[in-house]
């Protein structure tokens, strides 16, 4: 064999990889003790694309199996690999990882100007697996700010480049195609999602990738439920259970018992119900996925009460709740609670749960009544007729009186107690049905809850949420060049961008309960320093913007003055103590600049802002910066401005505005300062 012979010589044999690749389909754990094998036998001299390989599937295998700090740490030795080879590729494909890092910490803007720059880099490349990457990254992207149209075509090129790369294509396919199914399912198109899921499926038998074809039929199943299809979701679901239980993934094999499970309470067949979720948590426990564990315990819990097994029930169920109150955060439970709300009033079950305990209280006071009046009358005749025997009678009937009062309220209180266990299963139920629709998709669900809900506020702070600010500038009218309002210039809108400093610390030495109070109070504060015109918006965790349209820029510093001074002046007040809170903006007008909004829009001026932020991070907190005029035409100055604030103000390219915080909070001990100041 020659030619083979020749082969080897040339391209590295990657098939031991490959081998490993493909049991990683099945089994993560087992491929990854492997490839971690495999990489320390490799020679330090053996071939660098070999190497390359087995970092590149190693960190693939490890971010799956949830070790992202691992991932991470090999994602930078296979950079610093590929500079040493001057493999721009390679290079492109180690930094597209740390956009993804970027992206996991929702840093969203800064992972757009890094996939712009990778984007750049990569201008001339043929490779169709960096390519294929880079617009799943822009998609990923996409998906988490809520862009679900611009997510698409992104996901699709990345599907068509699947069949352009060296290896393993049908499974890069298939993966594609789960994700666009899921992405589908969020736009609320389970039309489409399906389609997708059965067209993947039937290219799927051609390949062995249990774990893959798992969750296409787990998401066809949740796409079967959204179209009422429940018979259909139903075989799905089992669907899944063969295929896990076939390829040993216990994992899987417990969250599709847990939706057949879920599926049985919602159609009231609780016995099965309890059935199925027995499973679940035998399978749960095989792998100790306490989250699931959970789940089960609940669906049990749930099934047997709807078995008018109460008391048993109730013990699983609140054996569950416990672990959801340690491991929840507050917010997400808050969140949950106002959901629950917003769903008890579509629920019918709710009102047919209503309608029944009110039924039982009627009847139950109509019972007591009659009681009494018949004790009463009996107790008189009783002592008309016979007056003799009145005073044993009359006792005797007082006993009978009592005994029918303490029978009726102990009824009542059955009853009563009765209705909490079917207002806490309806919520309850809702409550676990929704964490689980968390944990099948949970990239997702950020985004899920925003448009799902259509939830305009933040319900911690009360404060507008950032879906409904990129609504508001999607609905903007943006006029060409040509025809842009005079108006407009002169008073453009202005976007201030903050973010506590050292909000951690706060969390840290005050607890997570006074670091949602200092969130309200900031939230309070900033309302209160704004016009009524003005928009306050929760942007992030602990991040705020300020949306001033129509503003007057000579008065501009002087409002982010105002609000530096309203949150750092004074400390807030938490459990009787004072906490200094101080914080860092960027601000910028729009149109920025007098630029048309066709060539800056508010993303740009938004994610400018976001670098002047940074900078005022880096140069000491509790301070902003304001990127207030280009001072080179933007064809010069926006290339470098769009990705580096630093190198344009140092180029002389643009106006800088800088404003202080107050002085008196800048000195509070709890924010001691690590970093060396840089100075602009
Ligand atoms: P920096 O000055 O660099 O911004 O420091 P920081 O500590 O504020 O930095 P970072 O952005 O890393 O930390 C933000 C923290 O805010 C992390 C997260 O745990 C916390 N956080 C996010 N949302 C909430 C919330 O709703 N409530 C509470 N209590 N904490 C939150
Ligand atoms: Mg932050
Ligand atoms: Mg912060």
């Amino acid at each position: 064999m020659p030619a083979n012979a020749q082969d080897k010589q040339n391209t590295p044999d990657f098939s031991e990889i490959e081998v490993m690749h493909t049991l990683a389909d099945r089994d993560n754990t087992a491929a990854l003790r492997q490839l971690q094998e495999y990489k320390e036998k490799l020679d330090k001299n053996a071939d660098y694309v070999l190497r390359a390989e087995v970092l590149k599937t190693l960190i693939a295998v490890l971010y799956d199996a949830g070790k992202l700090k691992e991932a991470d740490a090999t994602n930078a030795e296979l950079l610093q690999l590929a500079k040493a080879h001057n493999d721009t590729d390679m290079i492109g494909l180690a930094l597209i990882g740390e956009a993804f890092q970027l992206l996991d910490k929702g840093k969203f803007a800064q992972a757009l100007v890094k996939l712009g720059d990778i984007q750049q880099s990569l201008r001339d490349s043929k490779n169709a697996e960096v390519l294929m990457r880079l617009n799943i990254a822009f998609g990923t992207v996409q998906l988490a700010i809520g862009n679900f149209d611009k997510s698409l075509p992104y996901s699709l090129e990345a599907l068509r480049l699947a069949d352009f790369i060296p290896r393993r294509q049908l499974q890069a396919k298939l993966y594609r195609m789960e994700s666009i199914a899921r992405l589908y399912l969020s736009m609320h198109n389970a039309e489409k999602a399906l389609e997708t899921t059965d067209e993947a499926l039937a290219m799927a038998p051609k390949i062995d990738t249990p774990k893959t074809i798992a969750s296409l039929f787990m998401t066809r199943g949740l796409a079967l439920i959204d179209l009422n299809k429940y018979a259909e979701a139903l075989e799905s679901y089992k669907k899944v259970v063969q295929i896990a239980q076939d390829a040993g993934m216990p994992g899987v094999e417990a969250t599709a018992l847990g939706n057949i499970s879920d599926y049985y309470l919602h159609v009231h067949k609780y016995a099965e119900a309890e059935r199925a979720a027995r499973m679940s948590l035998e399978k749960a426990q095989v792998i100790d996925d306490k989250f699931a564990i959970a789940l089960a315990k609940a669906n049990i819990g749930f099934g047997l009460a709807g078995q008018k097994k109460f008391s048993q029930g109730i013990s699983y169920i609140n054996e569950a709740k416990k672990f959801f109150m340690e491991t929840g955060s507050k917010s997400d439970v808050e969140n949950l609670l106002s959901e629950i709300g917003n769903m008890y009033e579509a629920a019918d079950l709710h009102k047919e749960a209503l309608a029944i305990v009110r039924e039982q209280q009627k009847l139950s006071d109509e019972l007591f009544r009659s009681d009494r009046a018949r004790a009463v009358a009996t107790l008189q005749e009783q002592f008309n007729a016979q007056e003799r025997q009145k005073q044993i009678e009359l006792l005797a009937r007082e006993n009978q009186l009592k005994d029918a009062e303490i029978q009726n309220r102990r009824l009542q209180q059955v009853i009563l107690a009765l209705a909490a266990v079917v207002m806490v299963m309806v919520g309850v139920v809702i409550f676990f049905l929704y964490k689980r629709v968390r944990k099948t998709n949970e990239k997702l669900i950020e985004v899920n809850q925003q448009l799902e809900f259509h939830a305009v506020r933040d319900p911690l702070t009360g404060l507008y949420n950032r879906r409904s600010f990129v609504d508001l500038m999607k609905a903007r009218i943006i006029l060409p060049e040509g025809e842009r309002r005079e108006d407009s210039l002169e008073n453009p809108d202005c976007l201030i961008l903050m973010d506590i400093d050292h909000f951690k610390n706060i969390n840290d030495n005050y607890g997570h309960a006074a670091g949602d109070a200092v969130l309200m109070e900031v939230a309070h504060r900033l309302r209160n320093t704004v016009r009524d015109t003005d928009m306050v918006l929760r942007w992030g965790g602990e991040e705020f913007l300020i949306y001033s349209p129509r503003s007057n820029p000579a008065q501009l510093k002087n409002l982010v003055d105002r609000v530096l001074r309203t949150i750092g002046e004074e400390g807030m007040d938490v459990d009787g103590k004072k906490v200094p809170v101080t914080l860092t903006a960027g601000f910028i007008s729009l149109p920025f600049s007098g630029m048309s909004e066709t060539i800056c829009n508010w993303e740009k001026a938004l994610q400018i802002a976001d670098m002047a932020l940074y900078l005022g991070k880096v140069n000491g907190r509790n301070r902003a910066y304001g990127v207030t005029r280009l001072l080179k035409p933007y064809a010069e100055a926006l290339p470098v401005l769009d990705h580096d604030l630093s190198a344009a103000i140092k180029d002389g390219m643009v106006e800088l505005a800088e404003v202080h915080g107050p002085v008196k909070a800048a000195a509070n001990n709890l924010h001691e300062a690590t970093e060396n100041p840089v100075a602009v």
